[in-house]
């Protein structure tokens, strides 16, 4: 039987889990979570990037399992017109215990007054990859879009309802859209495609060298 290579997913959100296993299907591969291996690890993501709390989590993952590869990601709403906020605060912006709405109702707030053209904003993701042997791999997918007036759908989480996607040419919020559409164009979406490559990569440099086509 083939090897089997177990990847600790630094989180125990079902969603993630899925959408991360199945843009990594990489044979052999399992993904497990940490409530799966019954391992213990909330570390504080203290960090002020995306990067530092998701190697926060991925190395934290990885110790507390005894070394096994493990992937973690982080990401957030970063507004221009609110010098980038919320950040990586994005999902306590309206408090601790804030909800999806209360964070909605805030960002409307913070905006008020500010006119479409300065409306920019970018959901931003990054991936933290540590494997048995230490080795590393960071990446980072973005999607570009406009905050609107007031919420639009009832799909998705989060900022979706308030978030119009540049791709989508003006046309609708990325509440409005299916799952998998959302992960076409979406930051996580991103992310995860340039991680799958620079596994790739890093695997066939592994094995003797990438063969160019
Ligand atoms: P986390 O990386 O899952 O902890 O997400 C941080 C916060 O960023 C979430 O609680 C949401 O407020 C926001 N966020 C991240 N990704 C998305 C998304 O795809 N849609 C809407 N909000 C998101």
């Amino acid at each position: 039987m083939a090897d089997v290579k177990t990847v600790i997913l630094a989180t125990n959100n079902a969603h993630k889990v899925s959408e991360i296993s199945n843009a990594l299907d990489f044979p052999g591969w399992e993904f497990k979570t940490l409530r799966e291996m019954g391992i213990e690890s909330d570390p504080d993501e203290d960090a002020d990037t995306f990067l530092g709390n998701a190697r926060i989590k991925a190395l934290a993952a990885h110790r507390a399992s005894g070394g096994l590869a493990a992937l973690a990601d982080d990401s957030g709403l970063v507004v221009d017109a609110l010098d980038g906020a919320p950040g990586v605060y994005s999902s306590r912006f309206a408090g601790e215990d804030a909800t999806d709405e209360d964070n909605n109702n805030k960002l409307l707030a913070d905006l008020e007054g500010v006119p479409d053209e300065e409306r920019t904003a970018r959901f931003v993701c990054t991936l933290y990859f540590i494997d048995e042997d230490e080795r590393e791999v960071v990446a980072q997918g973005k999607v570009e879009g406009r905050i609107g007036h007031e919420p639009q759908g009832e799909g998705g989480f989060g900022y979706d309802p308030l978030f119009w996607p540049d791709v989508f040419d003006g046309e609708c919020t990325l509440a409005e859209v299916p799952q998998e559409r959302k992960n076409e164009v979406s930051h996580r979406g991103n992310a995860l495609r340039t991680m799958r490559f620079k596994i790739e990569v890093a695997e066939a440099r592994k094995e003797g060298g990438l063969h160019q086509r």
